[in-house]
């Protein structure tokens, strides 16, 4: 008789004394819930689940995979657009037992393992007073964020929070477990601010606190004109670095916060935050409170960390989205009235056209002091739009359509950048970035065991 051992066998047996009930195959009940990811997509389920607890066992694991030629995705929050903490037939090594914070309010230093989300961090910081600038969302990663750069409501103040790592402690392809920083692995450190999961598996980041008790901000929705997206994003570009104004524009989909009489109408829904002294608050936002009279309006003083509560939930849908860059003077009448067209033609569950601005301390840091290649642009747009699994072909259809009347076909961020492939993956990392990032990748993961990202191959 032969007993044919697949990869997932091969995996398990080495696995499983030292993980025991941390290592899920798809027999466990548990299974299709751990594997779950944001984004919903089309491919099959992984082989196997392995949640480590320390940087011990994720060498183990990055070891283990190898051996038995099972491909490997790196899981932290489950919140990118490629889906990339998913890998049919893989393995999925998860991170989200390694969530542990530990602030230093002297040193102004937070350190947090590499499954921690940017709204348990932000809580647990926000009891001391203190913040480390994340995304807007409570839910996503902050190791997948930091590492694709991180746009979010303290980026034009303080950075992206790529500029706020101040080491990373890594275990590489080969199972080493080391740490970069500017002193020790200088073009690791390099290569990882930007470069996304390729360069190995962040177990724990060591990131810049700053003190931020009190903002002035949250939603502001109002109705969506042409004129109205157009001065947003000129409002959005020039204000003064402590306001961040990140502007969507989409068709109001029937959720409890929106008021019912919106449901279905196209609305220009912003999300703010003033860092500044609260009392300048009011007068801060009373541009953006202008632009329309309001649907919506949360806008007001409250704990920073409070911008992370209320987390949406929901189905899961498929999202499509294409991104690029535009300078804020392109954002005129014209550009902003294909907008409203565009929406118009969009039959998806949920259709967004984002815009994020950069400029600010962002576009301070020298451009070739990180593998973020991106600082010299001034809004981030997306083209997103969410759909179930039956319909997503013309949600696909949409966001592609949408991008090319935008003409977001150049640069892109690579934390945006849902469609996935080589092509896609050179917009994130244009020019010099690339060849460096390449060398990069033949240095640190030579066989480019970390390819489940926007994947930078190895220089032969
Ligand atoms: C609802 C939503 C809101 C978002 N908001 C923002 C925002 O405000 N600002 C912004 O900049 N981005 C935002 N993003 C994008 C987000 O930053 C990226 O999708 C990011 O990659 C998510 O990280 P994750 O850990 O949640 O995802 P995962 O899918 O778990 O991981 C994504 C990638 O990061 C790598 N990775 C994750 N953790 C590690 C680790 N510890 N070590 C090595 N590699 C790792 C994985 O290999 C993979 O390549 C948002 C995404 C969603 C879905």
């Amino acid at each position: 008789m032969t007993v044919n051992v697949t990869p997932v066998d091969h995996a398990a047996a080495a696995l499983r004394p030292r993980l025991g009930d941390r290592l899920l195959t798809s027999d466990d009940a548990r299974f299709v819930t751990t594997a779950a990811v944001a984004i919903d997509g089309p491919q099959g389920p992984p082989g196997m689940i392995a949640r480590p607890r320390d940087a011990a066992e994720v060498s183990l694991v990055v070891t283990a995979a190898q051996d038995a030629g099972l491909p490997i995705a790196v899981r932290g929050g489950g919140h990118s657009f490629g889906r990339f903490g998913w890998v049919e037939d893989g393995l999925v090594l998860d991170l989200r037992l390694l969530d542990h914070v530990d602030l230093d309010p002297a040193a102004r230093v937070g350190r947090a393992g590499g499954g921690t989300t940017a709204g348990a961090y932000t809580a647990a910081a926000g009891e001391l007073g203190l913040a480390t600038g994340f995304g807007d969302t409570a839910s996503v990663g902050i190791a997948g964020l930091t590492l694709g750069g991180g746009v979010g409501y303290l980026s034009r103040r303080d950075g992206l929070t790529l500029d706020n790592l101040i080491a990373a402690d890594v275990v590489l392809a080969d199972g080493r477990q080391v740490r970069a920083s500017a002193d020790e692995e200088p073009e690791l450190f390099w290569a990882l601010r930007g470069g996304g999961g390729n360069f190995g598996v962040v177990t724990r980041l060591h990131l810049r606190l700053v003190e931020q008790r009190q903002v002035y901000g949250g939603v502001l929705m109002v109705p969506l004109t042409a004129r109205a997206l157009a001065d947003a994003a000129t409002i959005a570009y020039d204000a003064d670095e402590n306001l961040t104004v990140m502007v969507n524009a989409l068709v109001a989909p029937p959720v409890p916060f929106v008021p019912e009489a919106v449901h279905g109408k196209p609305v220009l829904m912003m999300e703010i935050a003033w860092a500044g002294d609260p009392a300048d608050g009011e007068a801060a936002v009373a541009p953006l409170r202008a632009l329309g009279a309001p649907y919506l309006d949360l806008l007001g003083p409250k704990p920073y960390a409070a911008l992370f509560e209320g987390a949406p939930g929901g189905p899961m849908l498929h999202g499509v989205g294409r991104t690029g860059f535009a300078a804020a003077a392109a954002v005129d009448d014209g550009w902003a009235g294909r907008v409203l067209d565009l929406l118009a033609t969009s039959t998806a569950a949920m259709t967004i056209v984002g815009l994020r601005p950069l400029g600010g301390a962002i576009a301070r840091v020298p451009h070739e002091a990180t593998a973020f290649a991106h600082r010299g642009h001034e809004l981030v747009v997306s083209t997103t739009a969410m759909a179930p699994a039956p319909v997503v072909a013309a949600a696909q259809a949409w966001s592609d359509g949408a991008a090319a009347a935008l003409g977001l076909d150049g640069d892109a961020y690579a934390n945006f950048l849902g469609p996935v492939g080589p092509e896609h993956s050179r917009r994130a990392y244009p020019g010099a970035t690339w060849d460096r990032l390449v060398a990069a990748k033949a240095a640190y993961d030579p066989r480019n065991v970390f390819r489940s990202n926007h994947n930078v191959p190895p220089a032969r």
